[in-house]
């Protein structure tokens, strides 16, 4: 099917929208390639409403039309979920024009903003105000709050303020026939029935399309002070952990780890960052603590836990950022983990979660288990440790071909990975989210009623199934 065989669509989406903002010609790939260029779909058009009623306008005529849409936002996301298929025959719905942010109440501790609205801006809205929205994640410069909202993101700040949803009080949606639900509200407590709102977080755009939310605000800490610590195990690790709750409390913002080869990736591939300590210690952790009296007092509490981090073992050597700039540094290393990887070469990307008191038996088992099945594999391995998430992916042998690698390996090495993370009762998507990179293997690793359970859901509000269909489940 294409454009001509929808003149009357294409003709009404225009009528809506403006004709400037229906695009169906020239280079359309930066709403049609996903972000690691895994995917180069085709789209019948790609629109883009202003407002909350030109969305459900456009969603009722697509409707009408029998034409599904694919709701998008920044267009960052990891598991090709927000462009079209191959057929020429979905409507990409970009929100990027509903950048909005509409209200700022400072006595209720909210922020409401329209789904199109870049993270980083919103971050900037906040912090105008004198508050934190405290999501971030190294896309924040492109991704949207929409986007983060259907993916349920999660990013660097979990371990302290939980991820997108827990930062969601309220949303504006538009459903599959095209009504709106005004669902903004600032409430904390509303226990009128199912919780709507949580359906549609995390629902990557199968269920419905969010165009705005209400997202809650939190006092700017006094200071944010940052370490890095090199530790002998992952055993170690996770004592650190317990050891940093302890002593920090609610001021733990912040707890990654990276393994050796991942660091010596970045040391290899830009230098010009001065990666620390990773030479001598196969894991170095890196917290934040975001203080609510002074720098002196996180100061003071962070000598305190590496005092007794070095008394019990579980800390080789340590150092803490003197000042901002540091500070940045060293999240600098961490966030050029995965560019570093990808300078190594293609890759095979897991982004799994395990309970973090099972994680150092996980990855030993599972290292185990990759080393004896592929000879000379390479393990990435890092991430939130302070979320039980891991970044857990797999690099080809040296010297191989990467291609190749992906070409007749990845079926194999996602079956090592995700048959080793049911053993141990975690998830295979903690942040990236299902899309269509992981709807089959959520058919397997899914319980069959929660399955179940999530096709009922889909089935009733999407009975036509025209909300980025074959995503997370297929009707
Ligand atoms: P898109 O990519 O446009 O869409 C993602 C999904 O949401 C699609 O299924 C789409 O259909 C749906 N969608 C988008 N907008 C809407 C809407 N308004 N209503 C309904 N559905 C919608 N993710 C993390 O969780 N943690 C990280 O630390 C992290 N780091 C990243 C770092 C980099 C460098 C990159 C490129 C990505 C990273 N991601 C991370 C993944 C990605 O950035 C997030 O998932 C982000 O939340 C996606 O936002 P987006 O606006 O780009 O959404
Ligand atoms: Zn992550």
């Amino acid at each position: 099917m294409t454009s001509i065989q929808h003149p009357v669509l294409l003709e009404e989406l225009r009528r809506i929208t403006g004709p400037s903002h229906v695009l169906c010609d020239g280079d359309l790939s930066a709403y049609t390639q996903d972000w690691r260029k895994r995917t180069q779909g085709k789209a019948l058009a790609v629109v883009r409403p202003a407002s909350v009623e030109e969305v459900a306008a456009s969603v009722k005529a697509c409707a009408a039309a029998g034409v599904s849409l694919v709701p998008q936002g920044g267009n960052t996301g990891l598991a090709v979920g927000s462009v079209p298929d191959e057929s020429g025959t979905q409507v990409v719905l970009s929100l990027q024009r509903m950048n909005a942010v509409r209200a700022i109440d400072t006595a209720n501790l909210t922020l409401t903003v329209e789904a199109g609205c870049i993270l980083q801006n919103l971050q900037d809205a906040a912090e105008k105000a004198g508050f934190l929205f405290p999501l971030s994640l190294a896309a924040e410069g492109s991704c949207t709050i929409g986007g983060n909202l259907a993916t349920n993101a999660g990013g660097t700040q979990v371990v302290r303020y939980g991820n997108a949803r827990d930062l969601c009080l309220g949303l504006e949606v538009v459903t599959a026939q095209g009504e709106i639900w005004h669902g903004l509200s600032g409430l904390r407590k509303d226990n009128t029935g199912y919780d709507l709102r949580d359906l549609f977080v995390g629902s990557e755009g199968t269920l419905g399309i969010i165009t705005a939310a209400t997202l809650k605000l939190y006092p700017q800490p006094a200071a944010r002070l940052t370490a890095w610590a090199a530790v002998p195990s992952m055993d170690a690790a996770v004592t650190l952990l317990g050891l940093a709750h302890q002593h920090l409390g609610a001021g733990l913002s912040g707890f990654e780890v990276m393994g050796q080869f991942a660091l010596s990736l970045v040391d290899k591939h830009f230098a010009q960052l001065r990666v620390p300590l990773f030479k001598e210690a196969p894991w170095c952790v890196l917290l934040e603590n975001s203080d609510h009296e002074s720098e002196a007092h996180a100061r003071t509490q962070f000598e305190g836990l590496l005092e007794t981090a070095f008394e019990q073992g579980c800390v080789s050597d340590a150092v803490v950022a003197e000042n901002l700039a540091q500070a940045h540094q060293l999240w600098h290393i961490r966030e050029n983990i995965p560019l570093a990887q990808a300078e190594e070469g293609l890759n095979i990307k897991h982004d799994i979660s395990i309970a973090v008191s099972r994680i150092p038996e996980f990855v030993e088992a599972t290292d185990a288990l990759l080393r004896q099945h592929i000879e000379g594999v390479r393990l990435v391995n890092f991430g939130h440790l302070g979320d039980g998430n891991l970044h857990y992916n797999v690099q080809a042998p040296e010297g191989g071909d990467a291609k190749a690698f992906l070409r007749d390996r990845e079926e194999e090495v996602n079956t090592l990975v995700y048959d080793s993370v049911a053993r141990f009762d975690g998830s295979i998507s903690a942040e990236h989210g299902v899309g269509s990179l992981k709807t089959d293997k959520l058919a397997i690793y899914k319980s069959p009623v929660a399955l179940s359970m999530m096709h009922a859901i889909k089935g009733a509000l999407d009975p036509r199934n025209i909300m980025n269909p074959g995503r997370i489940v297929r009707l």
